[in-house]
């Protein structure tokens, strides 16, 4: 997706919500969508090293409850964001043990098609309505396995 298509998406969404596309908020989104990876607020920080701690957390609670942005699960107990997957597109996560980091896997036709087979299966065993999944491999990443 272009960067002014995923800006338009976004402050489109926060004005539904009659909020603002600050500043702030547009690095975040940038932040977010460039990196290839959940990211904790530290990490998010970092390029935007003028934003104060403070309001880093309020402007990611208005991106969560617009739904731009969504917090992921890892190993550990530090908060992961990442954009919501109706911006960003579906994929799936490698979570490591060792270092707590969270990776993106972009799914393929072939992974997906077995993944709704899967799904399907334990859906029709609990008698369960499912139209989506998240999918996290977990292990040690290249540089904990070393
Ligand atoms: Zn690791
Ligand atoms: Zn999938």
């Amino acid at each position: 997706m272009k960067v002014e298509e995923l800006h338009a998406k976004v402050g489109y969404r926060l004005s539904g919500r009659a909020q603002r596309y600050t500043e702030v908020r547009r690095s975040i989104v940038e932040r977010l969508s460039r990196s290839g990876r959940p990211l904790t607020v530290p990490e998010i920080l970092s390029s935007a090293k003028s934003v104060p701690l403070s309001s880093a957390y309020r402007n990611l609670t208005v991106l969560l409850e617009a739904g731009v942005v969504r917090r992921v699960a890892g190993t550990d107990d530090q908060g992961r964001f990442e954009l919501a997957e109706d911006i960003a597109g579906h994929h799936h996560h490698l979570v490591c043990e060792g270092c707590g980091t969270v990776d993106d896997v972009p799914s393929s036709t072939r992974l997906e098609s077995v993944m709704d087979e899967a799904a399907r299966l334990a859906a029709e065993e609990q008698g369960y309505d499912v139209w989506s999944h998240r999918f996290d491999l977990i292990g040690l990443c290249r540089q904990c396995q070393g």
